[in-house]
């Protein structure tokens, strides 16, 4: 098939052995690229191992949009066996990385094995060579970016960890360009379990299409055509801090460790305050929707904001001070840390303490305990230790009840939306195929101006729909969702896009049936590596059902169990998975995965 270099490149850390093996069309066919590509190598090669040691495996992984003059098509997905969570897991990062690894005429980099001794992967076009990283093992992720610039150029594609993932914290995060950040639930670990700081690539080569100046006639509409929306001019004043607001008013502020849906300090740090705070902006590359919002910190620094981080970083843990945020911010970034499971990690910590569960005093919106908690969650000590491993294995150790405001599902720390008066987004983090993330399905907005507090069909059937769209297309294109979601840009323009790449015309029905099919093995390894399953795995935390919130307009509010139970019941219907969440043979068979199905048969009859 057109519109791949059709190259996989595999690093052995272990043996130094280098590879280049070709994809197969199979593989293109029938699972995309991206995440479509990641989850089928990790079902066939990385089979009940400690995602820690040397036999897991970490895949960077392009789509076929990846890289062409397409609107935000600067994305690849990285993909592991995960720390956090040991199920699947993947993060898409927006970075100059994906597009050089194309150049250099690779669609996948698989590493394997570990090193000796710290080291980085240097991907020059066809040569490929494992560096000495001595000197920079220690270093923030700014720093390393810094150094490996200056040696080899600015015209170069970098993903790099911080301290955070050579400590192996379990969700430290894969960093690029000083804010981008993807792979959630760990995959900056496995890159420290590795000894690998970082992946350098420059690449010249061009990225191949069936037709090029289709594809170029295209790309310019579609830039054309987003800058013309009318939502354009506000979404570049804001970027995702338009949701905070909206947020607050609708009650699923995360504030107080999702305790309550509203800030009572949230005018001082919503994005009205941003837009006056901010000196700069910044993005991935190719994408004229630049959404990271540049503050200086209350040091005086620049710092990356959008939604996610000033949720978890302010509210969560009762920070009313936007450049104090920011200022945390940057030090989750420096160490390579997920900022959402950070915020979490420091919220539950402050609950804890606030209720007498640990000796240690941690006051909500105390900035010096949590600009001090980031360093010994960095280095995993002292208090760090407790939350090291993420917030369900603390509940864990504290015990007394604690899980029940562990806020996560499968281990990976919910994002910033509270649930409590949200069934259908409840659903979304809770059968989200990576642990609890916004990214497959992100309901929320929907279900606010619809029927919010309904638990029917309709709502089961559109969580559906955005993890199919959502989830299966935009992460396996591979590009990014945002100018659909927040500017309106049309999914028509997508199946025009790949036929100009592969030269295959597409329907969005085929996409659909990739979707499910990639959905399908996501879950598929979940139950093979965690040798358990029930549908216990795919509830949110007790908090939102058993403790209404006190506050605001949805005081008084929480989740039926009852019938949150039964839209589960549909959703695996709908699936075509059992009542215990795991897909039926017929629904292995029916998205073309009949192997796979062997695997589990002794589970799903
Ligand atoms: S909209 Fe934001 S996240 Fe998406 S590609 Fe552009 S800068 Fe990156």
């Amino acid at each position: 098939m057109k519109g791949y270099t059709g190259k996989l490149l595999r690093v052995n850390l272990s043996s130094g052995k280098v590879a280049t093996e070709e994809l197969s069309e199979e593989l293109k066919r029938d699972f995309l690229g991206g995440r479509g590509f990641a989850v089928k190598l990790l079902w066939d090669e990385v089979k009940h191992v400690d995602p820690l040691s040397e036999n897991n495996k970490i895949i960077f992984s392009t789509g076929p949009l990846t890289g062409q003059a397409l609107p935000s098509a600067g994305k690849m997905v990285i993909a592991s066996k995960s720390p956090l969570t040991g199920g699947y897991g993947d993060g898409n990062i927006g970075t100059m990385a994906a597009i050089h690894l194309r150049r250099a005429g690779y669609d996948v980099l698989i590493v394997e094995g570990k090193s000796p001794k710290p080291c980085y992967l240097l991907i020059e076009d066809g040569s490929v060579k494992i560096a000495d990283a001595s000197d920079l093992w220690g270093k923030s992720t700014f720093e390393t970016e810094d150094i490996l610039q200056g040696r080899h150029g600015k015209n170069t594609g970098i993903l790099d960890i911080g301290p955070g993932g050579e400590n192996q914290v379990r969700f430290a995060v894969v960093m690029s360009q000083k804010g981008r950040a993807g792979g959630r639930p760990g995959m900056g670990a496995v890159m420290g379990s590795k000894n690998l700081k970082a992946v350098v690539v420059k690449g010249t080569g061009t990225i191949p299409a069936a037709d090029p100046n289709k594809l170029r006639e295209l790309g310019k509409k579609g830039y054309d055509e987003i800058k013309a929306k009318d939502k354009y001019d506000w979404w570049i004043g804001q970027g995702t801090m338009q949701a905070f607001d909206w947020c607050n008013e609708n009650s699923c502020l995360p504030t107080y460790n999702y305790r309550e849906g509203v800030f009572e300090h949230s005018k001082g740090m919503d994005g009205e305050v941003v837009i006056k705070t901010k000196v700069d902006r910044k993005g991935c590359p190719l994408c004229n929707m630049q959404c990271g919002n540049i503050i200086e910190d209350s040091a005086g620094l620049r710092s990356e904001l959008d939604y996610e981080n000033v949720g978890m970083l302010g509210p969560n843990i009762g920070l009313k001070d936007l450049r104090q945020v920011a200022l945390l911010n940057r030090m989750a970034d420096e160490w390579g840390l997920d900022t959402i499971s950070l915020g979490s990690c420091i919220g539950f910590l402050m609950e804890a303490s606030e209720k007498g569960l640990i000796p240690e005093k941690v006051s909500w919106g105390d900035f010096e305990a949590a600009q001090k908690l980031i360093v010994d969650i960095g280095k995993g000590e002292g208090l760090g230790k407790l939350v090291f491993c993420g917030v369900r294995s603390a509940s864990e150790i504290i015990g007394k009840g604690s899980h029940r405001w562990a806020m996560q599902v499968k281990g990976l720390e919910i994002s910033a939306y509270n649930c409590h008066a949200c069934p259908g987004m409840a659903l979304s983090f809770a059968t989200s195929p990576i642990g609890a993330h916004h990214k497959d399905a992100w309901v929320i907005s929907w279900e606010i101006s619809t029927d919010r507090f309904s638990y029917n069909k309709e709502k089961v059937q559109k969580v559906i729909e955005l993890q199919r769209i959502r989830g299966g297309f935009f992460e396996s294109a591979t590009v990014c969702r945002l100018p659909w979601v927040e500017v309106s840009f049309g999914l028509q323009s997508y199946p025009e896009y790949l036929e100009a790449i592969t030269g295959n015309a597409y329907r969005w029905e085929d996409f659909y049936q990739i979707g499910d099919r990639i959905y399908n093995l996501m879950r598929a390894y979940w139950i093979r590596e965690k040798g358990t399953w029930s549908r216990q795995m795919d509830y949110p935390p007790d908090r939102w059902f058993e403790e209404p919130h006190s506050q605001g307009k949805m005081k008084g509010v929480k989740l039926d169990r009852g019938k949150y139970d039964q839209m589960l019941s549909l959703y695996y219907e709908l699936r075509g998975w059992d009542q215990n969440g795991v897909p039926t043979i017929d629904a292995f068979e029916k998205t073309g995965l009949k192997g796979v199905s062997k695997e589990l048969i002794g589970r799903n009859g």
